[in-house]
């Protein structure tokens, strides 16, 4: 079982503070006119993240990737669903994830959005691990940097729990 850290790891504030950073970055850096968000754990981040993005043509979409079960360790597998009708053909997307982490989910999108015909694909994700990585892939945007650890909040859950909660918060293993 796990508990959560006595202190948030990033603040509501902190994080909003960060998505506009972040935001203002992608505006400047890249011009997109698609936002692809991977649900469940980035609704949360693309809904901020979007308002700093006030141009009209932009469409903003949602698949589903799953690589975890309800456990904290990634499957390795992909999973892609509810994209039977992404018409993201000649387009320039603005792929979208909560974390980064052993990397084989973002490399699983990337290359899936591209057979789909997207003309350019950049990544953002609003948080990276930097000790698992598998992939040999970096996100372009990327908010808050950490070694290791599980996180929820913010969108992020654990077996679909804490997905609420407006802090970022790590869960330790109970001892
Ligand atoms: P990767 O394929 O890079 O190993 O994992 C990426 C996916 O695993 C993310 O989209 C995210 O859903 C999930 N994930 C990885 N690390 C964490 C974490 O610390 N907390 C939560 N809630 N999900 C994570
Ligand atoms: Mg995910």
């Amino acid at each position: 079982m796990y508990k959560m850290s006595l202190m948030p790891l990033f603040t509501a504030e902190a994080i909003q503070e960060m998505v506009q950073l972040l935001g203002e970055k992608i505006a400047r850096n890249y011009k997109f006119d698609t936002i692809v968000g991977l649900l469940t754990g980035s609704f949360v981040f693309v809904s901020d993240l979007c308002r700093h993005f006030p141009d009209p043509k932009i469409k903003v979409l949602f698949i589903k990737a799953s690589s975890y079960g309800d456990s904290t360790e990634s499957s390795g597998k992909l999973d892609v669903s509810l994209a039977k009708d992404l018409d993201i053909s000649g387009k320039k997307v603005l792929l979208v994830d909560d974390i980064l982490d052993t990397g084989l989910t973002l490399q699983g999108m990337v290359k899936f959005l591209q057979e789909k015909g997207a003309a350019e694909v950049r990544s953002c994700v609003l948080l990276e691990k930097r000790a698992r990585r598998k992939a040999d892939i970096k996100a372009d945007f990327v908010g808050f940097s950490i070694e290791d650890g599980f996180v929820v909040g913010y969108g992020l859950d654990c077996a679909g729990e804490y997905r609420t909660m407006p802090d970022i918060w790590t869960l330790e293993p109970e001892t």
